[in-house]
C-alpha cells in the first residue's frame, strides 16, 4: 500500500489552481437566487394566496389545498425557469445528514411537467430502510416526509429541494427536526408569556441560533490513501508530526491558498442558497478552520447548516480537498465543534438576552438570563446527552475541547450583578423606576460593554448577548441540542410564569414577585455555575463535591433521555411521546455499535494486512543487516535491539488484534442494545484502541519512511 501514500504525494504536487470569483462583489444582487422565499412567494402567488402562506408560516397554522397547490405551480414555474428538472423532499433521517428521493416534473403520461400541492405537501419515500428504533414494524414499514413551510424551498443542483419533516405511518417522529419545531413552539408559548408580564405588544418569540463551523480540510488524495479517514472520517493511527500546533501559529493566521480558493468558491454557493456565511479563519489545529453564518430562526439556521456541510464537501472535492467534520480526525491535535450561538428574540425586535440601559428592560434580560441558568441546572443530564456522539466522545474532556461536565460561565461581571441580586434578598425593595438602582442592575449596560470576559473552556458560556453551547459535535445535526435547549427553557419559563402569577395573586406587587423568584432561582442554580478553568483536574474534583455528573461516554450519557423527568418533560410539550425517545435512544445506541464496530474493523485490517507484512519486512531488512555486521565482526547491538523492539510491537498489535475480535463475537451475543453498546465503548474501544494505536504508532517512528504503508500526519496536516 506504500504505493498508495506516494502516488498520492505525487498527485498532491500536480494540482492546478481552481478558483472562482462571485458574479459581482454585491453579494446582495446574488444572495438568496437559488431560494424560493417569501419574496419570490410574493412576487409570484396572488395577494391573496401570498397573504394565506405567510400568515400560515407566522402563526404555525395549517396550508389550505388550493393554496399548496398555488405554491406548487409557481414553484415548478420558477425552477423550471431555473433549468430544474426534479424535485425532492429534503429531509433529516435519524442516521445523521440529510436525505432526498428525486422525481421528475416531467409526466410521461400526460406529456406536460406537472407538481401539484398534494406533492408539495407529502411524499413518501420508501423508508424501510431509514432507522426507526423499531417504531415501524414490517406491516407499517411506510413513513411519510411532510412540507415544512418555515423553511424556503431552494434549488441545489437542477432539483427543487422542499424542507420536510419525516414521520411514520402512525405519525411517530423519524426525523431531527419534528422534535425541534415543537420544541421551538414550545419556547416560542412559554417566553411570550412571560414577556407579557412587561410589554403587552409582544405576541412571539423566536429563537435564533448562529452555528460556527469547524472542520479540517486536507488534500483530497491524501485523505483517499487512509482507509480509515474513508471509512469513519477519523484517523485510527498515525503518530503526531514533529511540528504540531505547539507554535500557536495557525489560529487567525493567513489563510493557505487552496483553501481559500475553497472557501470562496463554497461561500459564493451557499450565499445563491440564502446561506449567510459571514466570518471564515483558521482554527487552532494545523488544517482547521471555521465558517460563522450570521444568526437566524434556529429552524432555517440548523436547515442551512445541514446544507453548508454539503456545499462544503462538494465544493471540496472540486478543490482537490476532502473536508472532515469529524469531532477528532487526529490523535494529539484539537479537535472540531460547532459552537451554538443562541438566544431568544421577540417580534417586536428585543434580544432578550441583551442587557439595556433601561432598568425597565434589564429586569426582562435577568428573567431571562437567570430561568436559562436554572433550566441549565434543572437538566444538565439531558443537555449533556443531547450531545452525546460516538464522535463527540473523543473530543469532550479532551484537554483542548469542552469537558463532559456541564457547566454555565457567565463572566465576573455577570457574576457580580447575581450576587448582588441575591445578597440583597431582605433589602427593602422601593417601588418605582430606580428600585433596581439599589441592586446595582443598573450598571449591567456600561459593563456587559467590556467582551473581552471570555472563559474558552466552558462548554455553555454568556457571551454578553446569547449564549454559546459549545460543546455540540461538529458532525452534529445542532437540531438535537437546540430541541433539548430551547425545551428546558420554556420549561423553565413556564414553570417561572406559574410562580409569579400565584405571588401576584397573593397581593405581592409583580416586580417585587419577579424579583424574588429571580433570587430563589440564583441561589437554587448556584452550582452550575463556573468560572474557572474547565479543563483542569481540580474542576472535575470540586464538579463532583457540588453534584454535578461527569458522563463521559455517549451510552451511558443519553440514559438521560429515558430519565422519569426526562420523559415527562417531552411529553409535557408534545415533543416527543415515551416511545418516540425509547426509539431514538435505540437508534443512536445502534449507530453507536456500528460505529465503534467499523472503527474496530478497519483498525484490524490496516493493522494485520499493511502495518505487520510492513513491519516485518523493514525487520528482515535489519535481520540481514545484523547478520552482515556480525559477520564482518562489527557490533550489531543496536540493530539487534531495533528489531527486538519491532518484535515487541508486532506481538502486542497481533494479540490486541485477536483479542479484539473474540471480544466482539462475545458482545455481538449480547441481546440488549444498551448493555452491547456499554460493552463496545468499555471492553473494545477503551480496551484496545490505545494499545493497538500506541505500538503502531511507535512502529511509525521505527521502520523506514519509504517503507511505511500509510499517509503520516505530517503530509495531511502540513501538505496542502
Ligand atoms: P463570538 O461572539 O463567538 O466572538 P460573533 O459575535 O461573530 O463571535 O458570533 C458568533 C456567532 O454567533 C455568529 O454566527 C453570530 O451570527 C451568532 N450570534 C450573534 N448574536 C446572536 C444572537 N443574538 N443569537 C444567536 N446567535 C447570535
Ligand atoms: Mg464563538
Amino acid at each position: 500500500m506504500s504505493h498508495l501514500r506516494f502516488e498520492a504525494l505525487k498527485r498532491l504536487h500536480d494540482r492546478t489552481k481552481v478558483h472562482a470569483e462571485p458574479t459581482s462583489p454585491n453579494i446582495s444582487k446574488f444572495f438568496g437566487e437559488n431560494v424560493f422565499g417569501m419574496e419570490q412567494m410574493r412576487a409570484t402567488l396572488a395577494p391573496a394566496v401570498f397573504k394565506k402562506v405567510s400568515n400560515a408560516i407566522k402563526n404555525h397554522e395549517k396550508i389550505d389545498e388550493a393554496t399548496a397547490d398555488a405554491v406548487a405551480s409557481a414553484a415548478k414555474s420558477w425552477a423550471i425557469a431555473k433549468g430544474a428538472t426534479h424535485f425532492t423532499h429534503w429531509f433529516q433521517p435519524m442516521t445523521g445528514g440529510t436525505a432526498e428521493k428525486h422525481d421528475s416534473f416531467f409526466d410521461a403520461l400526460s406529456g406536460i411537467e406537472k407538481f401539484k400541492g398534494s406533492e408539495l405537501v407529502q411524499q413518501e419515500p420508501d423508508a424501510s430502510s431509514f432507522p426507526s428504533g423499531g417504531i415501524r414494524s414490517t406491516f407499517e414499514a411506510r413513513g411519510y416526509t411532510a412540507w415544512d413551510p418555515t423553511s424556503p424551498m431552494f434549488l441545489y443542483g437542477k432539483t427543487l429541494s422542499i424542507p420536510t419533516i419525516f414521520v411514520s405511518y402512525t405519525g411517530e417522529t423519524l426525523d431531527t427536526k419534528s422534535p425541534l419545531l415543537k420544541a421551538l413552539k414550545a419556547v416560542d408559548i412559554a417566553a411570550t408569556r412571560v414577556c407579557q408580564l412587561f410589554d403587552k405588544d409582544i405576541n412571539h418569540v423566536v429563537a435564533s441560533l448562529g452555528p460556527e463551523q469547524e472542520y479540517f480540510a486536507v488534500d483530497k488524495a491524501l485523505a483517499d490513501a487512509r482507509p480509515d479517514l474513508v471509512m469513519g472520517g477519523r484517523t485510527v493511527f498515525g503518530h503526531a508530526p514533529a511540528r504540531g500546533q505547539q507554535l500557536e501559529d495557525h489560529y487567525f493566521g493567513t489563510i493557505p491558498g487552496r483553501v481559500y480558493d475553497f472557501m470562496r468558491e463554497f461561500e459564493i454557493e451557499a450565499w445563491k442558497l440564502g446561506i449567510p456565511v459571514r466570518t471564515r479563519h483558521n482554527e487552532v489545529a494545523p488544517s482547521q478552520f471555521e465558517v460563522a453564518p450570521l444568526f437566524e430562526e434556529v429552524n432555517v439556521a440548523n436547515d442551512h447548516n445541514q446544507l453548508m456541510m454539503d456545499v462544503m464537501s462538494r465544493v471540496g472535492e472540486k478543490h482537490g480537498l476532502k473536508i472532515l467534520f469529524h469531532e477528532k480526525p487526529f490523535a494529539g491535535v484539537n479537535g472540531s465543534g460547532k459552537h451554538n450561538n443562541w438566544s431568544l428574540i421577540t417580534d417586536t425586535g428585543v434580544n432578550l438576552y441583551a442587557p439595556t440601559s433601561s432598568a425597565k428592560d434589564n429586569l426582562l434580560f435577568l428573567t431571562f438570563f437567570i430561568t436559562t441558568i436554572k433550566a441549565v441546572h434543572e437538566h444538565a443530564d439531558l443537555l449533556r446527552a443531547s450531545i452525546a456522539t460516538a464522535a463527540n466522545d473523543f473530543r469532550l474532556g479532551a484537554n483542548e475541547a469542552p469537558p463532559a461536565i456541564m457547566s454555565v460561565f457567565i463572566g465576573s461581571q455577570m457574576t457580580a450583578v447575581l450576587d448582588e441580586l441575591e445578597k440583597k434578598g431582605n433589602v427593602k425593595i422601593e417601588k418605582g423606576d430606580n428600585m433596581y438602582m439599589k441592586l446595582g442592575i443598573d450598571q449591567i449596560p456600561e459593563i456587559i460593554l467590556d467582551a473581552t470576559d471570555r472563559n474558552r473552556t466552558s462548554p455553555f458560556a454568556f457571551t454578553g448577548n446569547k449564549f454559546e453551547f459549545r460543546a455540540v459535535g461538529s458532525s452534529d445535526n445542532c437540531g438535537t441540542p437546540m430541541t433539548a435547549l430551547n425545551l428546558i427553557v420554556a420549561d423553565q419559563l413556564t414553570k417561572f410564569y406559574e410562580t409569579v402569577s400565584k405571588e401576584i395573586e397573593k397581593g405581592e406587587e409583580k416586580r417585587m414577585a419577579i424579583v424574588n423568584v429571580l433570587r430563589k432561582y440564583i441561589k437554587e442554580s448556584k452550582a452550575i455555575r463556573f468560572e474557572g478553568d474547565g479543563y483542569s483536574d481540580e474542576w472535575v474534583k470540586e464538579a463532583a463535591k457540588r453534584g454535578l455528573n461527569n458522563i463521559k461516554t455517549m451510552p451511558l450519557a443519553i440514559d438521560a433521555y429515558v430519565s422519569k423527568k426526562s420523559l415527562e418533560l417531552f411529553e409535557k410539550y408534545g415533543v416527543m411521546s415515551h416511545k418516540e425517545v425509547e426509539a431514538r435512544n435505540e437508534i443512536k445506541l445502534e449507530s453507536y455499535i456500528k460505529k465503534v464496530q467499523i472503527e474496530a474493523r478497519v483498525m484490524g485490517d490496516l493493522a494485520m494486512n499493511h502495518i505487520i507484512p510492513t513491519a516485518i519486512a523493514y525487520q528482515n531488512k535489519l535481520i540481514a543487516n545484523a547478520n552482515g555486521l556480525k559477520g564482518l565482526g562489527i557490533d550489531n547491538k543496536a540493530v539487534v535491539q531495533t528489531i527486538k523492539e519491532i518484535s515487541g510491537h508486532i506481538e502486542i498489535i497481533k494479540n490486541g488484534v485477536r483479542d479484539m475480535v473474540e471480544e466482539r463475537k462475545r458482545i455481538n451475543k449480547i441481546a440488549d442494545t444498551h448493555k452491547r453498546a456499554i460493552a463496545y465503548c468499555d471492553d473494545i474501544k477503551e480496551k484496545y484502541f490505545e494499545t493497538i494505536r500506541d505500538s503502531v504508532d511507535k512502529l511509525e517512528l521505527l521502520v523506514d519512511d519509504e517503507d511505511w504503508p500509510l499517509v503520516k500526519y505530517r503530509e495531511l496536516l502540513f501538505l496542502r
